[in-house]
């Protein structure tokens, strides 16, 4: 049976499982098992995985195309004509995902399947809206990733409106009202664990401890974790401009008032030894703080600049959905 939602076709009792691929061709056999040893447990609603090809540069896509040609009820999919990154990936699955429920999952099992069971039990009270996740531990993770990781959460739940759950992942589950809301934010500069916090809702979080990659390695490097996380200040807190302000005058205005008393001084007791060292370090202070403002304002117009070019977020090469076959349609 299906509902009719505006333009967007609703499948009743199917949870659509989104997960963006980039070069995944070691893992995704696996996950696709995983995924259908949950349906065998699973009564009453029915799986069906959207896979999302991020421009891998693997066989990822022909990978995909065999899965999809062997289980043509289970597995529909998007490829991208590049690599556009995870969150364009999620935003493309989030679009077409037309389950009543819709889950978020990475393709390395880094996301326990088997938790599906215990959300899809949860998200059936009516109050819920969302059933998201959160590692408890963060083993197997470079410390120094963690320590970074938890010092980022501290100062961006201090300094944002838009507030993070600490060590929260992508991986939910979300009546599909909640996506139709996520999706209707345009902008290029996604940031999504921000945007699940901006759209509200009731969540509830369930807890496990982090499981490592089932194999290949992560895309993530260190300085591309650190950009996100700029990324996540920057998207949902302008905070940051806030403060540049605040620091330029407080500065200003001791530069005024140190400037005053060199004046007295000078008037009173005439010109001592030419202070260079004083001279040097309030120039170089002043020129450091100015950069930094200059930088935090530099960031945002980078932002305004992406955003006022109003690219699309993804392009799409390749799909095949569902309601590409009528007859998929009509047999649900
Ligand atoms: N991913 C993607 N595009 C990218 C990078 C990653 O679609 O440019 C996908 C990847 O295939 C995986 C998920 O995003 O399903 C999480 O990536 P990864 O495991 O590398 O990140 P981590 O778990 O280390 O945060
Ligand atoms: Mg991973």
């Amino acid at each position: 049976m299906n509902g009719k939602r505006g333009r967007l076709l609703i499948r009743k009792g199917v949870i659509t499982v989104v997960v963006p691929c980039y070069n995944e061709a070691e893992t995704l056999m696996q996950f696709v098992e995983a995924i259908r040893q949950v349906q065998k447990e699973l009564v009453g609603v029915r799986l069906e995985l959207l896979l999302v090809n991020d421009g891998s540069t693997d066989n990822t896509l022909s990978l995909i195309k065999e899965l999809a040609g062997s289980y043509p009820n289970l597995i529909e999919y998007l490829s991208f004509s590049r690599n556009f990154g995870k969150e364009a990936g999620l935003y493309a699955g989030l679009q077409h995902a037309h389950g009543e429920w819709v889950a978020i999952m990475d393709a390395d099992l880094q996301d326990p399947p088997e938790l599906l069971h215990e959300m899809y039990r949860l998200i059936q009270d009516p109050e819920v809206d969302v059933v998201a996740t959160r590692r408890t531990s963060r083993e197997g993770e470079p410390p120094v990733r963690s320590w970074f990781a938890n010092l980022y959460y501290k100062l961006n739940n201090s300094i944002s409106k838009v507030k993070l759950a600490e060590g929260a992942r992508d991986f939910r589950l979300m009546r599909h009202q909640v996506v139709e809301s996520v999706i209707a934010l345009p902008e290029n500069n996604r940031f999504s664990k921000g945007i699940f916090s901006w759209v509200g809702y009731n969540v509830v979080y369930l807890e496990y401890s982090n499981v490592e990659r089932s194999a290949g390695t992560s895309s993530w490097s260190f300085w591309s974790l650190f950009d996100y996380a700029i990324e996540g200040l920057i998207s949902f807190s302008d905070v940051p401009l806030t403060l540049a302000s605040v620091i330029g005058f407080l500065s200003f205005f001791l530069a005024v008032l140190f400037g005053g008393y060199i004046v007295l001084e000078t008037l009173i007791a005439g010109v001592k030894t030419p202070g260079w060292a004083s001279l040097a370090v309030i120039i170089l202070g002043m020129g450091g703080l100015q950069l930094l403002c200059l930088g935090i304002v530099g960031k945002y117009i980078g932002k305004i600049f992406i955003e006022g070019k109003g690219r699309p977020i993804y392009i799409l090469k390749e799909q095949r959905l569902f309601e590409d076959k009528d007859e998929n349609i009509a047999s649900n």
